[in-house]
């Protein structure tokens, strides 16, 4: 019987294309008779499809099954039927797709759920259109009750606003149909909030305000406030909307966040995401999710990273520490995404040279570099992992070398003998990565420092980044996901919802073919072919999370997290990518998702 083995099969094969069997211990023994007559029932068979395991061990395969939480077996259609008992769940995939459980590389989580209850404004067409949405919510709404929406993105528009500063609106429009509730609309990027008067003023911002470090106030020519605040500028009246929530009782808080967990997970699963990888969440929200694993009341798999400061993370990392907790419902292991620059979109990602189109700004450094210094350290200490943001090129660079002068801090250490860090294997993590100078790229490879890239951001951001950019930067340092999957770096891929939707087929499909929604390309010759970025949404994103022994292949002995799509999108023309649907999600043997 050919059966697919070896735990951590296709480790980092995704990188390293030259990986080979030999590297693959082959322990079909440990399963006993398997695939022999008398075989132990499976309690889940799936057959008739075309599985793409990514295991180098047996590429295809038609059919799998599994026992509990984990694959026993993948094989033949012949090879497998011997699994199936009395009380075996058959499904036939009818030819379907069968391929590794997807890994969210990269989102956050919580706000997922709550953005799922807010105003969705990433599909208005023009900002007069958002202005209405906003009208229609304040109909229904008390006097003084906070109006929240999310999603927004002036590029997307089809036609700016009319006024306009730096292409945005100002905020006289929105305060006239809503004098009486603030309103806070978030920018997709999430580096920003478009508010209207009222909520300027209980934030306190006023033409006297001075802009804030990190931040920007965005003025007219006369010095008012248009209504867009950046970065931190965006704290007071943030602020302001979190008191207006306080005091609200525990069990009524307790309720909507439960709810916004039970959101998010319906979300990720029914668009064929199996594991979640959360970029910063605060010890309440972790308090939250510890309790919900325990209760085994966790929908999808959940890898949470730690968002507070140094100062806030001293003391607390050991007890945070969690590898698999639930039945490997959710693990904590990473300090992340503390954000050390902003988005391009809003002019914050922060860059060694100014923006094409704004020349006074090479963006921002936001947490201040002393904070991601200490919490290396801290991460050293505590065998955390590292996932911060850095979108542009100077922010990449800094980050690089803080993450360097770690490894080589921690080596130092353990040549010394003294105080020797429990882990060598550290896969920190930079979060975006969308700009890099090319000084910095052999350094991912050098110093095995991964790119935590997005597929979906190549066409999101293609529109306008070499408005940002200029031509001949951009071409030389943006998006370079081929050039740093051809150099051997650990590409992972995602959509960071809420910032873009959890779909991993749009993020496929960019991926591979760069084709922006106006039909044009975008740098194509940095698409990653269709098996490559296969790997990237499965073993490249289990790597990045120490779990390659257990998620990113189809392999005996790792849990049964499977995802089956209703086209092939390895072989399927370009044309068609979009149109794959989910069919079946199944995490941990369970079919958690059917069409
Ligand atoms: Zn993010």
């Amino acid at each position: 019987m050919r059966i697919v083995a070896g735990m951590g099969g296709g480790l980092r094969s995704g990188a390293v294309a030259s990986i080979t069997g030999a590297m693959l211990v082959v322990v079909a023994a440990a399963w006993g008779c398997a695939g022999t007559a008398g075989e132990e029932p499976a309690d889940l068979v799936v057959m008739n499809g075309k599985v793409i395991t990514v295991d180098v061990d047996l590429p295809e395969a038609q059919a799998l099954a599994a026992r509990g939480d984990r694959i026993v077996a993948v094989g033949s259609d012949a090879e497998i039927e011997p699994y199936i008992g009395p009380e075996t769940e058959v499904i036939d995939l009818e030819g379907m797709l069968a391929i590794p459980g997807l890994i969210e590389g990269h989102g956050h989580y919580m706000s997922l759920g709550q953005e799922l209850t807010q105003i969705d404004l990433r599909f208005a067409r023009d900002w007069d259109e958002i202005v209405n949405m906003i009208a229609a919510a304040v109909t229904d709404a008390e006097p003084g009750v906070w109006i929240v929406g999310r999603g927004w993105h002036q590029d997307k528009w089809e036609r700016p606003p009319s006024p306009a500063i730096e292409g945005l609106p100002l905020h006289h429009g929105l305060s006239e149909i809503s004098p009486e509730n603030p309103v806070l609309l978030e920018h997709t990027s999430g580096h920003g909030v478009f508010v209207n008067a009222m909520a300027l003023e209980l934030g306190g911002i006023s033409r006297d305000t001075p802009d804030p470090e990190g931040g920007e106030i965005v003025r007219d020519p006369r010095g008012e406030p248009i209504g867009m605040l950046r970065e931190t500028a965006s704290g007071p009246v943030e602020a302001a909307y979190g008191r207006s929530r306080a005091g609200r009782p525990a069990e009524v808080v307790d309720t909507e966040r439960r709810e916004w967990v039970r959101l998010a997970a319906e979300n990720a699963i029914e668009n064929g995401i199996t594991s979640f990888q959360d970029m910063g969440s605060t010890f309440e929200t972790l308090d939250l999710l510890i309790q919900m694993a325990d209760e085994g009341n966790l929908p999808v798999r959940l890898y949470m990273s730690i968002q507070e400061t140094a100062e806030d993370l001293e003391g607390r990392l050991a007890e945070y520490r969690m590898v698999g907790r639930g039945n490997g419902y959710l693990t904590i292991r990473t300090i992340g995404e503390k954000v050390l620059d902003g988005a391009l979109g809003v002019h914050g990602g922060w860059l060694l040279e100014p923006y094409a189109d704004l020349p006074r700004s090479a963006g921002f450094n936001v947490t201040p570099v002393p904070d991601i210094e200490r919490s290396a350290e801290l991460a050293l200490e505590h065998d955390y992992q590292m996932a911060i943001q850095g979108i542009g090129d100077r922010a990449v660079r800094v980050l690089l070398d803080i993450f360097e002068a770690s490894y080589e801090e921690a080596a130092r250490r353990a040549d010394a003998g003294v105080d020797v860090p429990r882990s060598t294997d550290f896969r920190w993590r930079i979060e975006h990565a969308q700009v890099i100078h090319p000084d910095d790229l052999p350094r991912f490879v050098e110093s095995e420092i991964i790119p935590s890239v997005q597929g979906i951001f190549a066409c999101s951001d293609g529109i306008w980044v070499e408005e940002r950019l200029g031509p001949e930067r951009t071409l030389e340092r943006g998006y370079l996901y081929r050039t740093l999957y051809d150099m051997g770096a650990v590409v992972l891929n995602g959509t960071d919802p809420p910032v873009e939707l959890i779909d991993p087929i749009a993020s496929y499909d960019c991926t591979v073919t760069r084709r922006l929604p106006d039909g044009s390309f975008f740098m194509p010759e940095q698409s990653l072919t269709r098996e490559q970025a296969l790997r990237s949404y499965t073993i490249n994103n289990a790597y990045a999370a120490f779990e390659e022994d257990l998620k990113g292949t189809l392999t005996p002995g790792k849990y049964a997290d499977v995802t089956v799509l209703t086209k092939d999108i390895l072989t399927i023309p370009d044309d068609e990518l979009s149109s794959a649907e989910v069919a079946y999600t199944i995490i941990g043997g369970e079919v958690k998702y059917r069409r």
